[in-house]
C-alpha cells in the first residue's frame, strides 16, 4: 500500500504505471525505493522519482509521462562520454507542476545496471513491477553503507558525490569506504576453502542470490486463468572489487558487472 502510495505522488494512474514496468522491465530506484526500506516516520519522500530504463523501451517509457501523466520533457542530458564506465546513457527530465521524474536511460540490456553502480550500497534497492528488491539488506536496514569502490578506484570522488554521501550521513547512516567498519564479514581463504559471503565487495554477486532480500507485492493480474507475466528480468551480476581486505596487503581488485541471461 506504500507503494501505491508513493506512486499517487507522481502519478495520477498508478495501475498503469505498475503495468509499464512490468512491460518494459523498467524500475524504480534512487531514494524512492529506499523510502519503502524505511520506517514510514524515518522516511524522507523527496520530490523527485527515479526511473530506470533500457534504451529498447526509453520511448515507451518517456511517452508514458508525456501523454499519460501530463509531464513536460524539461532537459536531456547526455551522460555518456567515449571513455566512461558508467552505464548511463542519457537521462530525460520531466516535469508535472513541482513534481519530477527523472527517466535514466542505460545502453545495457538491463535496466538495473545503473543501479549496482550507485556512489554507495545505501541506494542499491529498486521496485518492480512485483516486487521491492534491497542487494544490501543486512546493511541497509542497520543504516550502514559501503562507499561503491568505483568511486574511488575511478576517481570519481568528485564534490557532488561526497556532498550525497555527506546527506546519507545526516540521515543516520553510517558511510564507510572500509566494509570492516560495517562489521564483520565472511571473506574468502588464501587457500580458496571458504566461499566469499555476500558481504565481501569481492564476492560475486548477483540480484537473485540468496543476499538479496524481495518483497512480493502479492499476486499479479490474471487473465483467467493464467497470470500474466512480462519477459523474465535478465539478471546482473557485480561485484564491487576495490582493495583487498586482507590486513597490510592492500591490492586493489577491478569491480565489473554483467548481464546474464
Ligand atoms: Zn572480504
Amino acid at each position: 500500500m506504500r507503494r501505491i502510495k508513493l506512486f499517487w505522488r507522481f502519478v495520477v494512474d498508478a495501475d498503469a504505471f505498475i503495468n509499464l514496468l512490468d512491460r518494459t522491465g523498467a524500475v524504480v530506484s534512487g531514494s524512492c525505493a529506499l523510502t519503502l526500506l524505511q520506517a514510514e516516520r524515518e522516511a524522507i519522500v523527496g520530490r523527485d522519482m527515479d526511473v530506470y530504463t533500457t534504451e529498447k523501451f526509453e520511448t515507451e517509457v518517456l511517452d508514458h509521462f508525456k501523454e499519460r501523466e501530463g509531464y513536460k520533457c524539461m532537459e536531456e542530458v547526455k551522460k555518456k562520454t567515449e571513455y566512461d564506465s558508467s552505464a548511463i546513457l542519457k537521462m530525460h527530465k520531466l516535469q508535472n507542476e513541482d513534481m519530477e521524474v527523472d527517466i535514466i536511460v542505460t545502453d545495457w540490456k538491463c535496466a538495473l545496471a545503473p543501479v549496482v553502480q550507485f556512489h554507495s550500497t545505501a541506494v542499491m534497492n529498486y521496485i518492480t513491477a512485483r516486487s521491492i528488491v534491497c542487494l544490501y539488506p543486512r546493511w541497509t536496514t542497520a543504516n550502514k553503507s559501503l562507499v561503491n569502490p568505483r568511486m574511488y578506484l575511478e576517481n570519481l570522488t568528485h564534490l557532488r558525490t561526497l556532498h550525497v554521501l555527506m546527506k546519507y550521513r545526516r540521515r543516520g547512516f553510517r558511510v564507510s569506504a572500509d566494509p570492516f567498519h560495517l562489521g564483520e564479514h565472511m571473506c574468502e581463504r588464501e587457500d580458496g576453502s571458504r566461499s566469499k559471503g555476500g558481504y565481501c565487495p569481492h564476492a560475486m554477486r548477483s540480484t537473485v542470490d540468496d543476499d538479496v532480500l524481495r518483497w512480493d507485492f502479492g499476486p499479479m493480474k490474471t487473465l483467467g486463468d493464467t497470470t500474466i507475466t512480462c519477459q523474465d528480468m535478465p539478471i546482473m551480476m557485480w561485484c564491487l572489487g576495490g582493495y583487498e581486505c586482507v590486513e597490510g596487503d592492500k591490492d586493489v581488485t577491478i569491480s565489473y558487472m554483467l548481464v546474464s541471461a
